[in-house]
């Protein structure tokens, strides 16, 4: 750009600017030759996320236009900085080439345009995005009452919806974990922060059921939806916005979106969004993956699998028939340790299908999606082949799906190389004796090359330069290269060799031969290139006309992974089949807790396991659970919770044995969970968490309570904590676990039905407690909590102190005080309390060990209680 005076932009700036102006709120990657650039607050805002030099560039309006850049070969990587730090970029490309635009005049600038908005929730780059993980655009519409969500992973093309009111939008953004949501609904910034994903105010129009439906027809080449269901006006919306949404941001490359799948609200246990964070199941508390149940039991090989692993583990199924299927698949192979081993070395060589084939239909992909096809049909046959003919409904289902692409298979196998490269714009990736006319092509080029290399010794001795060279480069093609002192002999031949170049020690000449053979060579390479680049269309073409059972294969593959990585982690873990049926059991033999486990397992430790029997019947079956901290109450409240939800996601669960009735809904809730960051007092969450539990648990539901109350003054935590469980047990009439350290409440259990007391042993040996983590019934005499402080390391004076504080808030109890203050009032203060021995006793001690009775006279010893009263 040329520093400009006047006060008007140059051609370019003003292209620049247009281009700007037309995508507001996305930083603009304007391209540059080999670099995307940007300017103005773009470039202030970018060069400080990228932590990238910001440079000046010409003048706008008088003033120096701040500037900085990104190389195009490393533009992904910074492209993801920005998306996690919340930008949105709009890629604007070059649309011609720079010679195109001299063509028109020294002052014209190179058409530019955006190709594609970067969004978070609009990834499809193999860098930008986590293989094992969904990324999930959603769309929330609300039309008066009726709300629905529609997502879509355009990465893979799966695409849903489900009716969904406005108090459900939380926890469903929480399963879903969505990266990014769009809505026309005011008001909604506050929950889609909470839920971790980026927000986008869409135009009403966007929103439009009738144009959202015709979107929908469109994009499917259909009259009418009625094939994939009968979709409600707010569905339809959501649907729609989700599509419109995806052509601005594609620029009207659609993405291949699979037919929508309604999901049905009852169709899976309800786990709210504080109770997933409670339980770590996609996620440890202290936010990575580490940690989680996900990562404890992800045995998984492909990242479709992994994928799927995630899915069922946010929203474990209440679909009795669809669970027992599930558990068939992982039972026969878990008892087949030969075929286990043989899938899932075949699996583990399956690529991601789903997303090559996505990238394929965005005109993303190269020649390694291609393959990625290939390699994965030709799998998926294999495996399909090792499956038994009686293998259990899930696994012939998937079977099924993975044969009958031999003709695709065959075709990509003939066409591609083994191991193609990543770009199609460089060409060899199409395999020799596939297409004679580039075999032909890419001969003639290759023998160019050869002949040029022959022609090197002929001009060295026409020359009689023997150190003469023919070089290639990207200005001048190919040429004859001498040094300057033997180039003499050459330049007095000029009819014969044509002077191109002098530099400072070379000098550099053509032939006539030269540049024809040249001529040729590049005219058969172009040509070659333009051939391959016709198959490429050609095989992407055939694939994308196999789209839908080519990603039926892909799911076949994703499930059969799954249910082998269950019968992996049942047969290496010792996990149970558990028996699920509509029945309100909940029967736990020998549970454990998964992470804990594992946790433990390395540093050598070992879990003990409990029993958890919450009886069945009509009456409520509550488990009041007391006993000191650090004994394990948490863990084993957690584990059952895990198991429930291992049991419903189609797996084995860690147990000798268990018997879970479907369960509906799951709560949990810890006391008094910091929350700072949503600016609310701890116990306001605990309470608002609480009161969602008594006002939403059905008699299906599993509610896990932990120290509730615990976040108010000890009678207020009581009396809260009391009535909750009265609640719980009379109203919601549900399963539950709650646990306390309010000795006072195990006197319910006598008084409420279906109620029972159990406790976690420990064992007082010496003044010490030893935790055992045993449940037991019962209820814990004492909570231990001073001998617990002294295992933390509390000051021995303070430990002391408080065994005095306890011991006279004891026998005040017992004494039937009034109340507890007025025996805090009695006891001494604290700086009151025996001083620690003076340094002045030390000589009295010293004194009395030296003393030996039997050799004292009674006078002796008189004198001596003398000298011994002085010295105290
Ligand atoms: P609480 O909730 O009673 O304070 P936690 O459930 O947090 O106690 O457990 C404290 C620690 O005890 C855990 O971190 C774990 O290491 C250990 N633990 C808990 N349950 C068991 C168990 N069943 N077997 C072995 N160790 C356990």
């Amino acid at each position: 750009m040329t520093k400009d005076m006047t006060d008007q932009p140059t051609p370019m700036m003003a292209q620049y600017l247009a281009i700007r102006d037309a995508n507001p709120g996305a930083l603009l990657f304007y391209r540059m030759g080999d670099f995307y650039e940007m300017f103005f607050d773009d470039a202030v805002a970018a060069a400080a996320a990228l932590d990238i030099a910001l440079t000046k560039r010409g003048t706008h309006l008088g003033e120096p236009i701040p500037m900085c850049g990104v190389p195009v070969h490393a533009a992904e990587s910074y492209l993801l900085t920005l998306i996690r730090k919340g930008f949105r970029v709009a890629i604007a490309e070059q649309m011609e080439d720079p010679a195109e635009a001299r063509k028109r005049g020294s002052k014209s600038v190179v058409a530019r345009d955006v190709v594609r908005l970067v969004t978070p929730g609009t990834l499809t780059e193999e860098s930008l995005l986590e293989a094992r993980r969904h990324n999930y655009l959603a769309a929330y519409a609300l039309i008066r009452d009726e709300g629905a969500l529609a997502w879509v992973d355009i990465s893979t093309g799966a695409f849903s919806v489900m009716d969904c009111p406005l108090p459900r939008l939380a926890p469903e953004l929480a399963r879903l974990t969505a990266r990014e949501v769009v809505t026309c609904a005011p008001g909604l910034d506050d929950l889609v922060a909470e839920a971790g994903a980026a927000l986008t105010d869409l135009h009403a129009s966007a929103f439009d059921s009738a144009a959202g439906a015709r979107r929908l027809c469109a994009l499917y080449g259909v009259e009418t939806l009625d094939g994939f269901g009968t979709f409600g006006r707010a569905e339809l919306s959501a649907m729609g916005a989700i599509v419109d949404y995806l052509e601005l941001t594609q620029k009207g490359k659609l993405p291949l979106l699979r037919p929508p799948v309604r999901e049905r609200a009852g169709g899976a246990m309800q786990i709210d969004a504080a109770t997933r964070r409670n339980l770590e199941l996609t996620q440890a508390l202290s936010g990575g993956r580490e940690g989680s149940l996900l990562s404890a039991i992800d045995r998984t090989v492909t990242a479709a699998g992994a994928r799927l692993l995630e899915r069922r583990i946010s929203a474990p199924s209440r679909d009795l028939p669809l669970i027992h299927a599930r558990h068939d698949a992982v039972e026969a192979l878990a008892a087949d340790a030969r075929l286990l081993s043989d899938l899932r070395a075949a699996l583990a060589r399956v690529p991601d299908m789903d997303r090559a084939l996505s990238r394929l239909a965005l005109e993303r992909g190269g020649p390694r999606d291609l393959a990625a096809i290939r390699n994965g049909l030709a799998q998926g046959a294999q495996i399909a082949a090792r499956l038994p003919e009686d293998a259990p409904q899930v696994l012939a289902a998937s079977a099924r799906d993975l044969v009958g692409h031999d003709a695709l298979t065959d075709l990509l196998d003939q066409a591609l190389v083994a191991e193609p490269p990543l770009l199609a714009r460089d060409g060899g990736f199409v395999a020799e004796g596939y297409d004679h006319d580039l075999d032909q092509t890419r001969r003639l080029r290759d023998e160019g090359r050869g002949v040029i290399a022959g022609m090197q010794a002929d001009y060295a001795t026409e020359a009689g330069i023997p150190s003469l060279k023919i070089k290639h480069n990207n200005v001048l093609g190919y040429f004859i290269e001498t040094t300057t002192t033997h180039a003499e002999r050459m330049l007095a031949r000029p009819e014969r060799f044509i002077h191109r170049q002098t530099t400072a020690n070379q000098i550099r000449f053509t032939t006539v031969e030269l540049s024809e053979l040249e001529t040729r060579i590049l005219n058969a390479r172009d040509r070659a290139l333009e051939i391959e680049r016709g198959i490429f269309e050609r095989l992407r073409a055939a694939i994308l006309e196999q789209a839908a059972p080519i990603g039926q294969a892909a799911r076949a593959l994703a499930e059969i992974d799954l249910a082998g990585a269950f019968a992996d982690l049942a047969s290496g873990e010792g996990w149970v089949r558990p028996r699920v049926d509509d029945s309100r059991a909940f029967s736990i033999e020998g549970g454990r807790h998964p992470v804990v486990e594992r946790a433990l397992k390395r540093k050598a430790g070992s879990f003990v396991a409990n029993d958890c029997a919450l009886t069945s019947g009509a009456t409520p079956a509550i488990w009041l659970l007391t006993g000191p901290n650090m004994a394990g109450k948490s863990t084993f409240l957690r584990q059952n919770a895990l198991i429930a939800v291992l049991a419903q996601a189609g797996a084995f669960v860690p147990a000798r044995a268990a018997h879970v009735g479907l369960v509906s809904q799951l709560f949990s809730r810890v006391g008094a969970a910091d929350d700072l960051a949503r600016g609310r007092s701890t116990f306001m969450v605990e309470m608002v968490e609480t009161a969602a539990i008594l006002n939403q648990a059905d008699d299906r539901a599993l509610v896990i309570l932990d120290e509730i109350g615990r976040g108010t003054a000890t009678w207020d935590g009581l009396s809260i904590a009391w009535a909750v469980m009265e609640h719980l047990q009379a109203v919601n009439r549900c399963r539950a676990l709650f646990a306390t350290h309010y000795h006072e409440m195990t006197a319910l259990s006598a008084k409420l039905d279906g109620v029972e007391n159990a406790t976690v042993a420990v064992r007082e040996w010496e003044g010490e407690v030893i935790f055992l983590h045993e449940v037991r019934k019962g209820a814990a005499d004492r909570s231990y909590g001073v001998q617990v402080a002294r295992l933390a390391g509390l000051p021995a004076l303070v430990v002391e102190r408080a065994r005095a504080v306890l011991d006279a808030l004891e026998s005040g109890e017992r004494e039937g005080a009034a109340r507890p203050a007025a025996l805090i009032d009695d006891l001494p203060l604290f700086r009151a309390a025996p001083p620690p021995p003076a340094p002045k006793s030390r000589p009295l001690d010293a004194k009395l060990k030296a003393v030996h009775p039997d050799a004292l006279s009674p006078r002796e010893a008189l004198d001596l209680i003398y000298e011994l009263k002085a010295l105290s």
